[in-house]
């Protein structure tokens, strides 16, 4: 079918209401992908790669405050239901599961978390106290309720990425986590939900994240502080994005590379813009003909290679 002629995917707002779409598929190759709402590329992309895989694709659709601190921007994250059901549509999804918080907690917040551990305290964590928690346990609750054989994350939150990655192998959850390369807007912007927020001069502003991500990529050849040194050399430019971190770290351990390092490497870096927190990253390979790669080759137990 065309995109324009793919049927509509079926909504379900209730556990009982996902249990009988989900029951209603034909074949038991069910993928997920996880979103908060506010469809991009970068989501479409995910269930591109998804359905080009498996007989099915469910997209779950959930603000999980679970993951929003006090201060964060849970009420004003943008709600755009219809446009997203289109894309799902265009896309081919069969089943969408946008449920509210009372039908994820029905018990109000849950008293067992599953705990992210040090490797959810350092870069988004360090900001963000418990965001991982949060993530992970709503991570694990949809993975239950869609019984998905695979599951579909962006390399846009690697950190998460990362975690969910080893949520998965830790407490041997029966998933196959693929990731998805970062999909950008044509001057690099990396596409998110919140560059909703984005003023015309915050846009221009944020472009130094992935610019400075660029930079560092291309001095991959020369070893660890010269990847660093290129990188802030285009941020220090932008006085008005406030960096929070940037970092050149081990893809698994997220511990900062030493200068003798040679390998895979995730360069990675936070920003505010105006009153937006953004985040960017790439995948880099340090040292003699490298530079940056989309996604990881050699991550335990789970492929990325979409
Ligand atoms: P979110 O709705 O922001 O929670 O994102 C849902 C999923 O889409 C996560 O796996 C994200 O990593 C992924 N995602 C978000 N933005 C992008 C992007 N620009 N490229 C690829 N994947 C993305």
């Amino acid at each position: 079918m065309s995109d324009q002629q793919s049927a509509a995917p079926v909504v379900a707002h209730t556990r009982e209401e996902f249990k009988a779409a989900r029951e209603a598929l034909s074949s038991r190759d069910v993928a997920v992908v996880m979103t908060m709402g506010a469809l991009h590329d970068g989501h479409a992309r995910l269930i591109q790669a998804a359905r080009q895989r498996h007989d099915h694709v469910v997209v779950t659709i959930f603000l999980n405050p679970l993951q929003f601190g006090p201060k964060e921007d849970l009420s004003r994250y943008p709600r755009t239901f219809d446009a997203d059901m289109e894309i799902c549509r265009a896309a081919g999804v069969d089943v969408v599961f946008a449920p509210t918080p009372d039908v994820v907690y029905p018990d109000g917040d849950p008293g067992v978390r599953v705990a992210a551990g040090p490797l959810g305290e350092v870069l988004e964590g360090a900001s963000r106290p418990g965001h991982f928690d949060g993530v992970l346990t709503v991570v694990g609750k949809l993975l239950h309720i869609t019984a998905a054989r695979s599951a579909y994350f962006g390399q846009k939150d690697a950190q998460q990425l990362l975690l969910i990655r080893r949520m998965v192998r830790d407490l041997d959850f029966p998933v196959d986590v693929v990731s998805v390369p970062t999909v950008r807007e044509a001057d690099g912007l990396a596409m998110s939900s919140r560059n909703m927020y984005l003023t015309e001069s915050d846009r221009e502003v944020a472009l130094c994240l992935s610019g400075a991500l660029r930079a560092g990529a291309d001095a991959a050849a020369f070893g660890p502080s010269a990847i660093r040194r290129a990188a802030r050399e285009v941020l220090v430019e932008e006085p008005l994005a406030l960096v929070s971190y940037l970092v050149l770290v081990h893809p698994h351990t997220l511990a900062d590379v030493p200068e003798w390092y040679r390998g895979e490497a995730l360069l990675a870096v936070a920003a505010r813009v105006g009153t937006t927190r953004l985040i960017d990253n790439t995948p880099v390979l340090v040292g003699p003909g490298g530079g940056a790669l989309d996604v990881f080759s050699d991550v335990p137990h789970a492929r990325a290679d979409v």
